[in-house]
């Protein structure tokens, strides 16, 4: 059986911090590959600042060359909140002969109740969280304890804080790979105050 790992996320932009996440998960689980799959509309957040589009072809540029990655648009194509639990239902459509390992960073499951259906999540996937500076701590117990922790490398770096730095006219040097930086540069992304 086929075991893929799947990225949820607003990528608005992708950084470093999500790629490293991916890649510690196939290494640790190990999984045959990941997939990212950009949200169109983030149930827990107040929108993208990027068009859907752009945080997809951002995505598109930083997993360029990488076999074991790719960019999934099913979130893209449907209409209405991007629910992680739909999300996994249609995966087991198109990938019936595969087991699946939803990834997050530790934020991410300190905010696990509040996310829509968690049982359901819990009952179609193994849910994988990394390390991220900010912990687990206030989360529910009795979902965390259901979660497998892997070891990634702390990365304290966030879109929001990127979106920031380009507001400000700062470089994101090192923070995503080039070629989004270049093509954030070409579009004008993130010129105008967003935080
Ligand atoms: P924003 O700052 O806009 O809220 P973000 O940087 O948290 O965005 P998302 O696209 O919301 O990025 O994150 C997608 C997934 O990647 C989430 O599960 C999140 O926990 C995880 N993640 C994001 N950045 C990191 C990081 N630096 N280290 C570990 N996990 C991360």
């Amino acid at each position: 059986m086929r075991r893929i790992g799947v990225i949820g996320g607003t990528f608005d932009p992708i950084h470093n911090g999500h790629l490293l996440l991916a890649r510690f998960a196939l290494e640790e689980i190990p999984l045959n590959e990941v997939l990212f799959i950009p949200a169109a509309d983030p149930p827990l957040k107040p929108g993208a600042f990027a068009p859907a589009a752009e945080r997809l072809a951002m995505v598109e540029h930083a997993i360029a060359g990488c076999d074991d990655f790719s960019a999934s648009r099913v979130e893209l194509d449907r209409p209405g909140k991007s629910y992680t639990v739909d999300t996994l239902k249609t995966l087991h459509q198109t990938h019936s002969d595969s087991a699946l390992f939803f990834i997050i960073g530790a934020d991410n499951a300190a905010q696990m109740n509040s996310w829509h259906d968690p049982e359901g999540i819990l009952a179609q996937c193994t849910v994988v969280t990394g390390s991220r500076s900010t912990n687990t701590s206030g989360g529910d117990t009795r979902l965390i304890d259901r979660l497998l922790f892997i070891d990634t490398p702390l990365i304290d770096l966030s879109s929001t804080q990127i979106r920031k730095r380009l507001t400000a006219g700062l470089s994101i040097r090192y923070m995503v790979p080039e070629t989004v930086e270049t093509y954030i540069r070409e579009k004008g992304l993130y010129t105008t105050l967003c935080s």
